[in-house]
Parts: C-alpha cells; structure tokens; sequence
C-alpha cells in the first residue's frame, strides 16, 4: 500500500552551498508558516561547531507541506560519521535533494554521504542552487556531478536525475537556468514526482526502526525513527527489540510528527512518517520498536563500536571558576550520563578518582567534539592524552583498524603516503577523482590516527578531507617509531591551558598527561611537527577558559604572546630539559606527587 500523501527526503549539501537558505525558503513558499509567523530561528544548523566545522553533526528533521502532500526533510551528517550515523539517517528517506553552488561546483566533504545515499538506491534530485551569482557556471556544474555520480557506482536510473536550478536567497526556480520563476513550485513539483512515496502497510503489526535519538530536558529521551509497518498511539504499550534480539515491555508516552520546524503532538501516526516518541527511556538507536503482541525485529543497524579512550578531569585548579562555571565531579557526571543517552558510540564509565571519568568514543574528533561543546557550556575540565582501546583474542593482543579514505591534491600524495606509512597504515587503493585530486585509501591502526588530523591539514594546506569508519580488530601492528611527545612547558603568571583537542592538535598541542603538575603559564605542546616548535607563553593569569574553537585567535584573545624557540628558553630551567634539537625541546614531565 503506498502513502500517497508523504515524501521522504534527506538533504545533502556542502556547507554554505545554501542548505539552511533553501529550507526557510521551502518552509514560507508552502505556506507551511502562518503569516504572522517570523521564521527568525534558522532551520538547521544550530549548533556553532558544526558551522565552524564544516560539517554537520546533528541529523535533524522539518517537515513542509506541499498541497496535500507532507515532505518531511531530514538533514544528514556531513562527512564525519561516528558510528553509522549517515547510513542510520539515510535509511529514513526515500530520496535525496543534493543541493551544489552554481559556481564551486560539488565538493568533496559530501562525496562520503552521497556515496552512502546512491549505495542505498535513494533516488537523486540535484538543486544548482545560488544561480543568481554572476559567475555561475550551471551546465558545467551539472557535468561534475554527473561524473561524481558515476564515480560513486550510480545506477541507471540515479544517473536520469532530474535538475533544478535555484536561487534560494531571492526564492527563484526552475527547470532551466534561464527560465526561473518567483516559486519553488518547479522544485516541489519534481520531489512530489520523482521520489517515490513510502510504500508501506499500515494494518500490519508496528515495526520502527530507532534512528535518532535525541533529549529534551522537560519530556527527557526522545526516540526519532520512520514508521516502516502499523501505526503507533500515544500511550500505547510496545515491545522494543534490544540489539541482541531480546524483549523488553514498554509504553509510549507521546507521539509527535514534524511541522514545519516543530514537533506536534498527534494521537497517532501511520507506517510512513518520521516521528518522534517520549516514553522509551531504555530504547537505543538500532532498537525495533515493535507490536506488543506481535514483535519482529528489524534488520539490526551496525553501531560502530568506540576504539579511543580518554579521562574527562574536573579542574581543581584554583583558577577555575574564575571566569567560566567551576564543575563539581557531580555535575560532570551528570553532563556526561546525559550525553549518552543520545551519543551513541560513545561510553562513560567512573574511575578509582570521583574526580575523573574515562571517557570512550570513535575517534579524536568525535570525543574533541564533546569536548569543545562542554567548554562552550562553561565546563572547564581537563582532558588525558587519548588511547586506543585494546583487546585480546585467543591470547594474542589486537588493536582497532581503521579504514580511512583521504582525498587531496595530487601534489601532496607522497607526503601523506609517507606520514600514514609511519603511522603503520597500509595502503589499500588509489584513483584519480578529478585531474588533480586523488583518493587514497588505507587500513591503519586506530593509534596510528591520533594527532594525524593535524599533520594531514598543515600537508595538505587545509585541502585535504579524510574521513575513517571502524574497520576491526587485528593484531597488534608494533611500535610507532618516532613519536616523541615531549611536553613543552613555559612559565609566566598564567595557568594552563588545555585546548579543544581539534585546533589544539592544528597547532601541534598535545594533551596534558592526567597528573601532570599544572604550572602558571604551561602550554603543552607536541615535539615531532616538521616545523619549530613555538612555546606558547600566557602573560595572562587565568587562560584555561579559552573559548575560541581557533587557538590562534584564543591565544590573541587571551593577549597571550608566542616565543621563539630561543626566548622559550630563557624560560626553563636546566634541570627540566631533556632534550634541544633544532625542531623541538623537550622537557622532563613534572608530576604532582
Ligand atoms: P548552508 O551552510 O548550506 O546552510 O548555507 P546557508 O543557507 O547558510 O547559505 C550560505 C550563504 O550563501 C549565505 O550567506 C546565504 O545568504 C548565501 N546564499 C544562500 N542561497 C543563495 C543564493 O541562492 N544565492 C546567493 N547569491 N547566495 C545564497
């Protein structure tokens, strides 16, 4: 039986190729807003990071309606995937608007989602968006994707896909660049006739996949998925089908579908919506949310298991607080427990200290993620050097693999191959994807990647994207040869600071061991970058509360001043020098006791 009245579609964009613009623009055209109604807040996009990231890391949901018809659109993650989340979101929809600049053409941070998406069989619509610019070039910009489609292995009938050309800000569009009109009604027209309603039975038993999962502080757990079979209704008792295939009884508190940009509560939904339930607090993304009476379980979704650890510290400097919120143990614990309820490869667990807690997830940047978020909330914590989680099978150490996919220019291919070579990566395969851009791919060893972000960009001159999806467990590689870590140290009257972990490491900063004696005025670096190492001196007496995701800036913020390798020093004391080369100095760790 087909839904006739419901479309299904994920949105894939490079960012500020003009995503958030055209949803607002979707959302007033189909009058899905009242007219007194201001759309002030944006539609997607809310979190700062992912803005200054690039990349998207939350998958959220709008819904506009069409005539008679309810699009529901569904944002996906840009190419960072922690734990199958692209596939899980995609797995929702039916079809998917690609949204390209007119000029910059597609771009390689969406080749990972897009990939997942044309892998899945979704049906394409490609929106030339932002053809008001003067140096739009639309018939070449369609050419690249449709070469981008048959590199990522598009079908046949992916391949036909339909075209609108668009100008989100000025709500024109079009089948043909010269023939625009004052309505999106071209573009709602092709999404009404080329995505294929969900074909679903709504008289079968209930079966809801668990996709997202997301909290709010008032109704608490929020369980977000596609109805796939039946109905759900408010209050209606269930059977959520844990991963490992055993039942558990549970009662929906309320439904809710999407309108517009809000969740509205319904008394029931039918097999082809999105909805969001309150109510399943013990239910987990990748769960069924099945018939009470008659429960079948989905296909399970694959959840990346975490394979880096690090220890979450409550800052008990007596300069914290100064200017951000001081944290109790409790209150970290508290933000921590809360965080998993929706972070889903991520794992927290206590430690001997109540004052430290041991905090896992898929990678640095998923956990650096988590990290800068709880600074911009005011948590000042400090964090441990991050390692990778070992295990044994049949008596022998083994260490997680990753499979990354690197994409940069030609030009810095040798340098790459040869860091990653170091790292204990082997490399798997290697294709041009455009006359000067290559994709290179490789196994590497989980440990191998920590702190790699940071050498890749600098290589790469901020060109290169990589991406990695848990690979499994193999034996251990051996040593990584050559990675001192000494920790530079400089003195003056301010505290140290740690970071966020992400431009921390674009800089070359590692992370303060747990324990290590925290000096006035302590910066830590990282000694093997190709360059000398600069210490960073805090003139400044409190700077653990730098906010700015850009250390660079936070160090100007903060007035605090960079040294030379020589006037660094002029700093240190003899008896904590350990080593001079003409790139680094490394000094002696110091510890509290
Ligand atoms: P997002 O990052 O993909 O969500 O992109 P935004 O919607 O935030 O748009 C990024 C920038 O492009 C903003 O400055 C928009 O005003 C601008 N923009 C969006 N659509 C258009 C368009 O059709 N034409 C032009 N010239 N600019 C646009």
């Amino acid at each position: 039986m087909k839904s006739m009245n419901i479309r299904n579609i994920a949105i894939i964009a490079h960012v500020d190729h003009g995503k958030t613009t055209l949803v607002d623009a979707m959302l007033r055209q189909s009058g899905t807003f009242r007219a007194n109604q201001n759309v002030v807040e944006r539609v997607m996009d809310s979190n700062d990071l992912e803005r200054e990231r690039g990349i998207t890391i939350l998958s959220k949901n709008t819904a506009v309606n069409w005539l008679d018809t309810k699009i529901n659109i569904v944002d996906t993650p840009g190419h960072a995937d922690f734990g199958g989340e692209v596939e899980r979101v995609l797995k929702m929809v039916d079809g998917v608007l690609l949204i390209v600049d007119s000029f910059e053409g597609p771009m390689p941070q969406t080749r990972f989602v897009l990939r997942k998406a044309l892998e899945l069989k979704l049906v394409p619509i490609v929106v030339i968006n932002k053809i008001d610019r003067p140096d739009a070039r639309p018939a070449e910009v369609v050419d690249e994707v449709l070469d981008l489609f048959i590199e990522l292995g598009a079908d046949d009938e992916q391949l036909d896909f339909p075209v609108i050309y668009a100008s989100a800000r000025d709500g024109l569009a079009g089948m043909e660049p010269d023939q625009l009109t004052h309505s999106f009604e071209p573009l709602f027209k092709v999404v009404l006739e080329h995505i294929p309603a969900p074909s679903v039975d709504v008289e079968a038993p209930l079966q809801l996949l668990v996709t997202t999962l997301d909290y709010d502080d008032y109704v608490g757990k929020i369980v977000i998925g596609r109805i796939v079979r039946g109905k759900v209704r408010q209050g209606e008792s269930i059977t959520l089908i844990k991963r490992d295939g055993s039942f558990e009884r549970a009662k929906i508190g309320k439904v809710y579908t999407y309108e517009g940009l809000k969740r509205i509560d319904v008394p029931e939904a039918e097999a082809g919506e999105i909805v969001a339930l309150t109510g399943l607090t013990t239910a987990n993304i990748g769960e069924t949310v099945a018939d009470a009476s008659n429960p079948e379980a989905l296909p399970v979704i694959e959840v990346d298991e975490p394979t880096l650890t690090m220890n979450f510290i409550v800052n008990n400097s007596p300069f914290a607080g100064l200017e951000g919120e001081f944290v109790t143990s409790r209150k970290l614990r508290e933000r921590l427990y809360k965080e998993i309820e929706t972070n889903v490869s991520l794992r927290v667990e206590e430690t001997d200290s109540a004052d430290s807690f041991k905090v896992s997830g898929r990678g640095e940047l998923h956990l650096s993620i988590l990290i800068e978020n709880m600074r911009r909330e005011g948590y000042e914590l400090q964090v441990s050097k991050p390692e990778v989680i070992y295990k044994t099978v049949d008596g022998e150490k083994c260490e997680p693999i990753e499979y990354l996919i690197c994409d940069i220019p030609e030009t810095s291919m040798g340098t790459v191959i040869e860091l990653l070579g170091k790292r204990k990566a082997e490399m798997v395969n290697m294709t041009h994807i455009s006359q000067t851009q290559m994709r290179v791919e490789f196994k590497v060893p989980a440990r191998g990647l920590i702190g790699f972000r940071g050498d890749f960009l600098t290589e790469t001159r901020g060109e290169g994207i990589m991406s990695h999806v848990f690979h499994g467990y193999e034996p251990f590689k051996g040593e990584i040869p050559g990675r001192s870590r000494g920790v530079l140290i400089a003195f003056e009257t301010g505290e140290a600071t740690t970071y966020g972990l992400h431009s921390a490491q674009e800089r070359g900063i590692t992370f303060i061991e747990p324990g290590t004696k925290v000096y006035e005025g302590m910066i830590v670096g990282e000694s093997n970058r190709e360059q000398d190492i600069e210490v960073n001196v805090a003139r400044k007496k409190h700077v653990t509360n730098m906010r700015s995701s850009n250390a660079e800036e936070a160090l100007r913020l903060e007035k605090a001043k960079i040294f030379t390798l020589e006037q660094a020093l002029e700093y240190i004391d003899d008896d904590e020098l350990v080593e001079i080369t003409p790139k680094s100095i490394r000094l002696r760790k110091k510890y509290l006791d």
